[in-house]
């Protein structure tokens, strides 16, 4: 049994590696992350005492190039945790043959504690602290849990500062007015909108006849469902992370966007203007009843380990689209295997935001900068163009998505690796 995420995330690997033809080099380097860094963040609080934080930045492969991933401000934040992540950056970068490996950091902290004032000064001292770690060629961030375009910013100003030079592509998910690009707030929602459209069409699926419950109402939940409701679906039921609403007629998400940017709390509204009203027959429900609530889609987009081997039997679902990265834990997925429910993965369903930084980078470096039709087009190629591919290795295997994205991404990581050399190079 696995005993810590990267563990977990290795059962994964060992699984897709039965259906692939891999070097036993490339197959072991994998195993492990190429650098992973502790560092501790003191910061002068708006009372004048001193706080200690530790932060984390772990940078697992890089030989399809510079390493990728999201920074998290979370009190779970743990070195196993952000190495995990860092694990599937390197396959969701490979399953979206973009040219970058993967990486992700974190520090360990409640956001909501802090002052706007103290959290820049952390920010600011997260980047002096792992500044000869990341680079636009070596190592570029993003946003993640409780980390937002302005905390990028903040890191983006503090590394051109530490380097005397503008560097915009040493970041991605800036506010727009730092080099950021058009669409990459809602890109992890968009790409995710766009797999489940296709995916949802090999099944006959009518948006009107299809109920929705999401569980975490950020920027990756409230983005899907918002999409989802414009485009018909019925979305019953959201929550975030003081519990959640469930509404069998379906909810209002434009109301219930505004009351929750208001209020910062989910309820079953209908606003007019600036007045919103609780709707007559909405239920309180906690974040583990909306996991097994009876509707067609599951999408969690909350955090990891949410469906484990202690809740995944109670799923009713027939869908689920990892919006979150990790939400399901190894032994959940052999249940819901079992019980014939068809997951959708991480590593490919919220890969839109990853796909969105990678143009950032790119508009960054040639200075040309695209409106947010093209970028949204550009999207929608690419996820469906992988999603299409994964979907045909795991009707032509006979195996789930997870796996056939797993062999999808471990087919582009062999190449690079092979191309670098294998002991069957070397010794023949
Ligand atoms: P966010 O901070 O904007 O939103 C997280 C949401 O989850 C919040 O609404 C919060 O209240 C809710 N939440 C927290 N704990 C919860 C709990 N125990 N139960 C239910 N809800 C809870 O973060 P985000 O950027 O939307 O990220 C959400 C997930 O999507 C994460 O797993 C993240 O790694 C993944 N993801 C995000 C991006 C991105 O670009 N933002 C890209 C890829 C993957």
């Amino acid at each position: 049994m696995a005993t810590t995420l990267l563990s977990d995330a290795n059962i994964r690997l060992e699984r897709a590696l039965k259906y692939v033809h891999i070097s036993a080099d490339a197959s072991e380097r994998l195993k492990f992350p190429k650098a992973s860094l502790k560092v501790s963040i003191p910061v002068r609080m708006d009372n004048g005492d001193l706080r200690v934080f530790e932060g984390y930045r772990v940078r697992y492969d890089d030989t399809r190039g510079p390493t990728k991933g999201g920074i998290r401000f979370h009190p779970g934040v743990t070195m196993d945790e952000v190495q995990s992540l860092a694990f599937w950056m390197t396959f969701k970068c490979a399953a979206l043959s973009l040219p970058f490996g993967g990486a992700k950091g974190g520090i360990t902290l409640n956001p909501k504690e802090l002052s706007k004032f103290e959290l820049e000064r952390l920010s600011r001292g997260y980047i002096d602290a792992i500044a000869d770690f990341i680079g636009p060629d070596v190592d570029i961030p993003a946003p993640d849990v409780y980390t937002n375009p302005m905390i990028m910013g903040w890191m983006m100003d503090q590394y051109s500062i530490i380097r005397r030079k503008l560097s915009p592509a040493v970041i991605t998910g800036k506010p727009l007015g730092m080099g950021g690009s058009q669409g990459r707030d809602t890109a992890t929602g968009t790409g995710a909108f766009y797999v489940l459209g296709a995916m949802m069409r090999k099944f006959n699926r009518v948006p009107q006849d299809t109920t929705i419950a999401v569980q975490g109402f950020g920027n990756a939940g409230s983005i899907i469902a918002r999409l989802l409701f414009d485009a018909g679906y019925r979305v019953v039921a959201v929550s975030d992370s003081q519990g959640g609403v469930y509404c069998p007629q379906g909810l209002d998400i434009p109301s219930l966007q505004q009351f929750k940017a208001s209020t910062r709390s989910v309820k079953a509204v209908y606003c007019k203007g600036t007045v919103c009203n609780l709707v007559d027959n909405q239920e309180a429900i906690t974040n583990e009843e909306l996991l097994t609530l009876d509707v067609d889609i599951l999408i969690p987009a909350a955090l990891e380990n949410q469906i484990t081997e202690a809740n995944a039997a109670n799923v009713q679902a027939r869908f689920i689209f990892e919006v979150a990265n990790g939400p399901i834990s190894s032994g959940g997925d052999r249940i819901l295997e079992a019980n014939g429910v068809y997951v959708f993965p991480d590593i490919l369903v919220n890969a839109g935001g990853v796909t969105v930084s990678y143009f950032e980078w790119v508009q960054n470096r040639s200075g040309l900068y695209w409106s947010e039709s093209e970028v949204n087009q550009r999207l929608q190629t690419k996820i469906v163009e992988e999603a299409e591919s994964i979907w045909r290795l795991s009707q032509n295997l006979d195996i789930p998505m997870r796996t056939a994205a797993y062999v999808h991404a471990l087919e582009r990581l062999e190449e690079a690796h092979s191309a670098r050399g294998t002991r069957d190079y070397y010794v023949s």
